[in-house]
């Protein structure tokens, strides 16, 4: 049977003397691996198709118990011209793929999530690179709400007082308030930084890039902050490669 979807290729690698398989995301099916064969020989256009980041309609031979189906065609569905001559760019697309090839393994992507992905490599390929940023935070903010872990950013966790001036706590992996300070606390958020924070999970993708913020260090710290609340309720960051890189 021959299956039909939209996919984000999150890796690939060398199969045999010419194939290549590729871990994709799917629209339809969630995670999926795919092989190509013959696509690293000369003339075959998939070895250009078949990259990460690239966004791809596909068509394939579905068998139930493969675990590596069989690629038919697959086509380019998006280009992101710019995101591939920007050094920032490219780091920063690659952390959106690297956290949906971990989280791919443990939850059931749904089509939402996908929509949320393209759309942010969308932005990111578009923006100034003063604004990247932004959509790192948006995206991850937005996941967490999909997948059912938002952080708590209203009240303390352990004395559950409005919080002002706070601290991630890794003990618990939330944020609590300075009288509650733990040997497990870290990073100093003002009422400045959760303003933030509120101000991304109500508004719109489209409006983000209108957040005036004069000092770009709150939002690395926010965007530090939200991966050590990723590293801590879903997937451990030392497997996301493109952490290693700066930017
Ligand atoms: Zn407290």
């Amino acid at each position: 049977m021959i299956y039909e979807t939209e996919a984000l290729i999150l890796n690939r690698y060398p199969y045999g003397d010419t194939s290549i398989i590729c871990n994709l995301f799917t629209r339809d099916y969630g995670r999926l691996s795919v092989i190509s064969k013959g696509a690293r020989k000369l003339k075959n256009i998939n070895s250009a198709i078949l990259r990460p980041l690239q966004f791809i309609d596909l068509n394939y031979y579905y068998r139930p118990k493969r675990n590596i189906q069989l690629l038919k065609e697959a086509t380019i569905n998006k280009h992101f011209f710019q995101t591939h001559n920007s050094y920032k760019k490219i780091v920063s697309s690659y952390q959106v793929i690297d956290i949906m090839n971990q989280i791919c393994k443990i939850e059931n992507p749904n089509e939402i999530i996908f929509r949320l992905v393209k759309r942010i490599m969308k932005k990111i390929n578009l923006c100034e690179n003063d604004k990247i940023i932004l959509y790192k935070i948006f995206f991850k903010l937005q996941l967490f709400k999909y997948i059912g872990y938002q952080p708590m950013i209203e009240s303390c966790e352990i004395c559950n007082n409005k919080l002002e001036n706070v601290l991630f706590d890794w003990g618990i992996g939330q944020l609590i308030c300075t009288k509650c300070k733990t040997k497990n606390s870290n990073i100093n958020f003002s009422s400045k930084h959760l303003k933030i924070i509120k101000y991304f999970s109500n508004t719109h993708i489209d409006n983000i890039d209108q957040l005036d913020v004069k000092d770009e260090k709150y939002l690395h710290e926010i965007d530090k902050y939200l991966l050590y609340f990723l590293s801590f309720h879903i997937i451990n960051v030392k497997y996301l490669k493109s952490i290693n890189f700066q930017i």
